[in-house]
């Protein structure tokens, strides 16, 4: 559907979405092979990927195969008839890839975090015809982001698209890099034409939350996938937390829940609607609790008259029967209204005892 520009051919696919999957990093022909195998039964892999120059955070952690890798790439092309890619940081890895016949190549994240870099990958392939992915910057800057795409077609690259790998961010996140979606969206807005993917892997940095991730950016109108795949992802060299059996992934693509835009956008707009529904329905809580209070208020002030202390009990008696009856035509259950009338009655119970230190003082 976003082929990268109107009326050029493409290589990438041209119907939503583009699956690209494979492991973090190749680690032996076994390991690449075995996955491919998997992957390409499955039939819905458009791209190979694999890791072979790692960027790695800690010095000492596993680097990656290096060149070694590009004969196995290889090997899984000629063997599988399958399309390959993989990770390039510099005009080296370039040369390196391209004497391999490698058919995508992608930057990463790290490497999109320099001009430098990436202005002399883009320069060493001028006039190659390969298409490229750029994914986002570590941290949340789309100049950055849109700057390191624009480098790689001033160069003269037909097919330029771009990945959301999520954002670095400083303290607790539930996600390994978090998905700022209004990022891409606003990409999408300034590019039109340009094919966006997600990267769900490292968005979670977990297993469990790859599909999740994965559901929601195809919602979001992003036009791929890029999935870590390993066949025994505990004892991946890199990134063992976040990759998915090929089992689990072949079930993560039959439960691809592909929607239309015009679907996605009609259930946008009900969640809005019936979000902001519920906001004008807890003002409403908010305010008529506030009034319930100050009718407290009020008859805190007439006093403790026996009347109002023999009624009390009774009174309470009354309005929970009340109240009860009205939870269970509802539909609520009662268990709940114990619950809320007891923080009621607790905050009602604060307004008595404090304005009785008001009535001391
Ligand atoms: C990867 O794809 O394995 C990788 C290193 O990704 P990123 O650049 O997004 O960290
Ligand atoms: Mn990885």
């Amino acid at each position: 559907m976003n082929g990268m520009a109107a009326g050029k051919t493409t290589g990438l696919k041209q119907q939503r979405p583009v699956i690209i999957a494979g492991p973090c990093s190749a680690e032996s022909p076994e390991q690449l092979m075995e996955t491919a195998g998997a992957l390409k039964e499955g039939g819905k892999v458009d791209y190979f990927r694999a890791g072979l120059w790692k960027p790695r955070t800690l010095p000492g952690s596993f680097e990656g195969v290096g060149s070694e890798g590009l004969k196995w790439l290889k090997m899984v092309k000629e063997e599988t008839g399958m399309k390959v890619a993989t990770e390039v940081g510099s005009e080296k890895h370039v040369f390196e890839a391209l004497k391999y016949d490698i058919d995508l190549l992608w930057i990463g994240a790290r490497t999109v975090s320099n001009p430098f870099v990436v202005q002399e990958i883009a320069e060493s392939l001028r006039g190659v015809d390969i298409p490229v992915l750029v994914k986002n910057p570590l941290n949340p800057d789309l100049e950055l982001w849109y700057g390191a795409i624009n480098r790689f077609m001033k160069a003269g690259i037909r097919e330029v698209g771009a990945i959301h790998r999520g954002f670095s961010t400083w303290g607790k996140s539930i996600y390994r890099n978090s998905p700022i979606w209004e990022i891409p969206r606003a990409l999408k807005e300034r590019m039109p034409g340009l094919l966006i993917i997600c990267d769900p892997s490292h968005i979670a940095g977990k297993r469990s939350l790859v599909p999740l991730i994965a559901g929601r950016s195809i919602d979001e109108g992003l036009d791929g996938l890029m999935i870590e795949v390993h066949p025994a992802p505990e004892h991946a060299l890199s990134d063992a937390a976040q990759q998915l059996r090929p089992q689990a992934f072949s079930g993560l693509m039959n439960d691809l829940d592909i929607k239309s835009p015009s679907e996605i956008k009609d259930e946008k707009s009900m969640i809005d609607e019936l979000s902001s529904e519920i906001d004008m329905i807890d003002d409403l809580l908010v305010r008529t609790i506030a009034s319930r209070m100050e009718l407290t208020r009020q008859i805190e002030k007439i006093g403790d008259s026996r009347y109002r202390m023999t009624q009390k009990p009774i009174l309470k008696q009354k309005t929970f029967a009340r109240l009860y009856g009205l939870a269970m035509e509802d539909g609520l259950r009662p268990d709940f209204i114990n619950r809320l009338f007891d923080e009621i009655e607790k905050e009602s119970l604060h307004i008595e005892t404090s304005s009785h230190r008001v009535i001391v003082k």
